[in-house]
């Protein structure tokens, strides 16, 4: 048999190419099966990388992929020598052989340099002769290329690799978009969670900020309790119960007496500061079924469920009891007192309105007559026709010119002679019947119409005491003054106005109360003096309820002190009031004052007094407050 031997090699080589061809379909099936379904990019980057340089029997392998700026391309995977340095890389679109396959969405290989002009050539045969690069193309995007770098025998990829890579790339890409997509998906519900992390964080915060508006809106930022609204709430609910339970619910409010001048002479942030702390003091006395909630000023509520009118007296008194010690605000020891009004549900009332109304009705009571606790008692109830009916009353009043003044005597304890006379408010209103000066006095005070009423009972004693100068004997009439009208800027220049007569002032003295010594001290001296400059006396009144200093009196012009009935009434009994009574008689003489005792309402009193030192008596004893016809009378018969 002959052979031929051009033919057997012939032969030799198809079936070497044949293998060949096996050998890269199969890495092309193979590639395809494993990333046909993967959708991990960089997994697919790394498989692409490893079959394409198998391929091509490639050094390096690179994968340069558009950026989505549009602007560069960066090295997103690669295989072999040095790839690991170039990975991650970015260059600006127009750099180097991959601008130009960008540009022209053809593949590079060396066989390109034959289609280029002579400078091109140049350009770009050193840099580029060793390289094949072609182009990536998605279905809907141009994504970027597959690039060879440097064959490992040594030899240039020639038309074959560059075949088997474009169809490589071909396979290849349609799972380098789906997996880009996915990622892209990935990467904004990345973003979308972030997003909802942020909204959770926003939403927290906004969680917690109208918890704070609820907070504000329900309780009291002086205080920290319960603010109107909340109390309103707590007591519908107690009410809701006690209906369904036939129970009863003790209210008690209590109102801080002379709060508005220890808030005028401290100033508010000392006011707010003492608030505090006698809240702190109620929350003490509280259960926790019970509600202490603070209505605004000086007023606080507290609601008792299961309360009989006898419990509720007991814990009224718990209340007051509990501000005995004195209060502590900067320099000044305070003392606190307060009034308690009581209703009990549902005796006194079935709605909130009612129930507060009434133990509103009863604190006035209380506050009138010195006593300080009183239940509502309905028989009484005659003039409560509320609160702001009494503020247009006051008002209709001091238009109407409804006030009047009566004249209570003081007299001499040494010789029984009048020496001078207290003018008091009196204020008949004939829907009311006779309002008492310590309920009209601070609805003026607190309605912004004390000065003015002060400025009229001011020039009416002055007018009185010019009419009985010329009548009998030279006589000053004491008018009560409000630490406000006092301190108010504008009460020099009025008082200049009033006392205009050359010796107008001699024939006043103005009672002011001890808890203006908490003002501002220097301010105080300077109206003082002003006040002194034009004959007019100071006197002390009420002393011993409240809060002054003897250091600082000492350096005030004032002339006279009135110890406070409290002490009076029943210092013929009680020896601790004696000698109270005692000592600041002896105190008052060593500082130069000269003392008045009011309220004396026996013979024993004024006996003890005189025998004591006192100077002056005032007091029913002597006589009641009465009109100025009926003074001239009494000083005639005297
Ligand atoms: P005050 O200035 O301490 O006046 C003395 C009060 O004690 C008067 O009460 C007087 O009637 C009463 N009183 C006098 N002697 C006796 C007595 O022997 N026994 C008893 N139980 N009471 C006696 P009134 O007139 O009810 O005045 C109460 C308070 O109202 C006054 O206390 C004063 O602080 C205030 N007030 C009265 N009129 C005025 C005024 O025109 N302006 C100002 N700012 N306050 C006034
Ligand atoms: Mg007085
Ligand atoms: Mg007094």
């Amino acid at each position: 048999m002959v052979v031929d031997n051009k033919n057997s090699s012939n032969i030799i080589d198809l079936s070497d190419s044949l293998q060949q061809k096996e050998t890269e379909i199969e890495l092309l099936q193979e590639t395809f099966t494993e990333i046909g379904s993967e959708l991990d990019l960089e997994k697919i980057f790394r498989i692409v990388s490893e079959r394409a340089m198998d391929l091509i029997n490639a050094e390096t392998l690179l994968i340069p992929l558009l950026d989505d700026n549009c602007e560069t391309y960066t090295y997103r995977g690669g295989a072999g020598k040095n790839a690991d340095e170039i990975v991650g890389e970015s260059l600006p679109l127009e750099y180097g052989v991959c601008g130009w396959v960008w540009k022209q969405k053809k593949p590079w290989w060396q066989g390109m340099l034959d289609e280029l002009s002579d400078d091109e050539k140049n350009c770009w045969e050193q840099e580029a002769g060793n390289m094949i690069l072609v182009p990536l193309q998605g279905r809907r995007h141009f994504l970027g290329g597959i690039a060879g770098l440097n064959k490992k025998d040594g030899t240039r990829f020639d038309k074959k690799d560059l075949n088997m890579l474009q169809l490589f790339a071909s396979i290849v890409s349609i799972a380098i978009e789906n997996a880009m997509a996915v990622k892209s998906i990935e990467d904004s519900h990345e973003l979308n969670e972030g997003y909802r992390y942020k909204l959770e964080g926003l939403n927290k915060q906004l969680i917690e900020s109208s918890k704070e508006l609820e907070y504000l809106s329900l309780y009291d930022s002086v205080t920290a309790l319960p603010n109107r609204s909340l109390f309103y709430d707590r007591l519908s609910r107690d009410i809701a119960e006690a209906e369904e339970n036939n129970s009863i619910i003790g209210i008690l409010l209590i109102d801080i007496d002379s709060f508005k001048d220890i808030n005028d002479t401290l100033g508010h942030d000392h006011g707010d500061s003492l608030l505090n702390k006698i809240a702190h003091r109620f929350n003490d006395e509280v259960k926790s079924n019970e509600t202490l909630a603070r209505l605004g000023g000086d007023e606080f509520i507290v609601v008792l469920p299961d309360h009989n009118q006898k419990h509720v007296i007991k814990r009224a008194e718990m209340f007051i009891n509990c501000l005995r010690e004195a209060f502590a605000i900067e320099d000044n020891t305070i003392i606190v007192n307060a009034s308690v009004g009581v209703a009990v549900y549902p005796e006194h009332g079935v709605s909130i309105s009612n129930l507060l109304s009434h133990a509103d009705f009863a604190m006035y009571e209380a506050k009138n007559s010195n006593v300080k606790i009183c239940v509502y008692d309905s028989d009484k109830d005659h003039l409560a026709q509320g609160h702001l009916a009494m503020v247009a009353d006051a008002r209709k009043a001091l238009d109407e010119k409804q006030f009047e003044l009566h004249y209570q005597p003081k007299i001499s304890a040494q010789s029984g002679q009048v020496v001078s006379a207290e003018a008091l408010g009196r204020w008949y209103c004939k829907d009311r019947g006779n309002v008492p000066p310590n309920i009209f006095i601070r609805v003026l005070e607190q309605n912004g119409m004390i000065d003015e009423y002060t400025y009229w009972a001011i020039e009416t004693a002055l007018a009185q005491a010019k009419e009985w100068k010329s009548g009998y004997s030279i006589m000053r009439v004491a008018v009560n003054l409000s630490p406000q009208t006092l301190m108010h800027p504008d009460f020099k220049e009025k008082i200049d106005q009033i006392i205009k007569g050359e010796s107008d002032g001699e024939l006043l003295t103005f009672e002011i109360t001890e808890n203006l010594f908490l003002s501002e001290f220097d301010r105080l001296a300077e109206v003082l003096e002003h006040i002194c400059s034009l004959g007019v006396e100071l006197s002390i009144d009420d002393y011993g309820t409240g809060y002054s200093s003897l250091s600082r009196l000492r350096r005030l012009p004032v002339s006279e002190l009135k110890i406070d009935q409290t002490f009076i009434k029943e210092m013929v009994d009680n020896k601790d009031d004696q000698a109270v009574v005692h000592s600041t008689i002896e105190l008052a003489h060593n500082l130069g004052l000269s003392v008045v005792a009011e309220g004396v309402e026996n013979k024993s009193a004024l006996d003890m007094l005189t025998r004591l030192g006192c100077d002056t008596i005032q007091g029913y004893l002597i006589s009641r407050p009465m009109s100025s016809e009926k003074f001239n009378l009494f000083i005639e018969e005297q």
